[in-house]
């Protein structure tokens, strides 16, 4: 492992030591200022959930990600067709703040920004100590490797796991409606149902449900 990831991590030793720098962090200026979301649970998880930025109507509003919007009722669906639970896991965003267009839409954050939370995701992942991370998407699969290089590319490694900084990483497309452009739906369950088949097959001190 890095030494950066190490040194990234060390100021948080809670869940809500990240809340609160989060939330007082201007580093990204075209985002909602103070709008951080930091919902992790106050102790370690085995499993390890990383989307990509608050939606507006989603945690921005409920402050859970994955909570609230079409996204989330995906994402409660394909982890359903996993055969997991959300209570089992930790859920974070590669950025932690509300990205909006000029409009006031939901836009793809952007690398600066993806570079600029990096060290809020290294202090989640250390936080929560998960067995297995799962990236949803390409966002969150190039802000993991802006923590500690994988060399993994969703169109690729998108369904199977491999290692990364001692622990698994599991790659997926994101619960949107615009990746079905890039993975149809059954393949995308089909990923999902591999992910929860690996859970599963995980020794006893690992498992996650
Ligand atoms: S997205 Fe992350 S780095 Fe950027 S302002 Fe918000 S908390 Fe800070």
């Amino acid at each position: 492992m890095r030494e950066s990831y190490a040194v990234w991590s060390a100021p948080f030793h809670t869940a809500d030591d990240l809340r609160r720098t989060a939330a007082a962090c201007r580093a990204c200026p075209g985002v909602v200022p103070g709008s951080a979301v930091v919902a992790l649970p106050p102790g370690p998880r085995p499993l390890l959930f990383i989307g990509e930025a608050p939606g507006r109507f989603g945690a921005a509003r409920t402050g859970v990600p994955f909570l609230g919007d079409s996204a989330g009722t995906r994402f409660e669906r394909l982890l359903a067709a996993a055969g997991l639970c959300r209570e089992g896991a930790a859920i974070t965003n590669a950025v932690l703040c509300l990205p909006l267009d000029a409009r006031g839409r939901n836009r793809r954050p952007r690398p600066s920004e993806v570079r600029a939370c990096a060290t809020h995701l290294a202090a989640a992942i250390a936080l929560t100590r998960p067995r297995l991370v799962v990236a949803l998407g390409t966002v969150a699969l190039s802000a993991l490797s802006a923590v500690e290089p994988h060399g993994l590319a969703l169109s690729r490694d998108a369904g199977r796991p491999s290692t990364w900084a001692g622990r698994w990483l599991f790659p997926l497309y994101h619960p949107s409606a615009r990746a079905a452009f890039h993975r149809p739906l059954t393949q995308q369950v089909a990923d999902w149902t591999a992910l929860g088949e690996f859970v599963r097959a995980l020794e006893p001190s690992e498992k996650m449900r």
